[in-house]
């Protein structure tokens, strides 16, 4: 059992991350505070992220390149099932934001009316 630093809540060793600088081996902040606070930074620093980020796959492209090739190759299935989701996701996307594009370019299109009538009796209560 150790204390967290911050929050200062007594939790069981595996609530907290590895230190190998420290004497026990922990970090002092527990897993939890350690996610808040990397949230907190991630939110505040976006656009240097972005660049570290561009940065990172700039010096490392054929590194990763070998690296990913090797992973589709080991994981097919998964890579495959995953590529499925995602196009399905778009094709999704895609279409909801032509319904959308369509319903401020053409309102007096009968089908798009029915269709924005019917967002607007599933969301709004009718009025007492
Ligand atoms: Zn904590």
């Amino acid at each position: 059992m150790k204390i967290c630093t911050v929050c200062k809540v007594e939790k069981d060793g595996v609530n907290f991350n590895k230190d190998t600088r420290k004497m026990d081996g922990l970090r002092s902040s527990c897993r939890d505070c350690d996610a808040i606070k990397g949230k907190i930074y991630r939110s505040n620093n976006v656009e240097k992220l972005k660049i570290d980020h561009a940065n990172y796959e700039r010096k490392n492209r054929s590194k990763l390149t070998a690296y990913r090739s090797k992973y589709r190759a080991e994981n097919a299935e998964k890579v495959k099932e995953q590529d499925k989701r995602y196009k399905r996701t778009r094709k999704e996307k895609e279409m909801l934001s032509e319904k959308i594009l369509l319903s401020c370019q053409d309102v007096t299109d009968p089908k798009i009316v029915a269709w924005l009538n019917s967002i607007v009796n599933n969301n709004v209560p009718t009025p007492k």
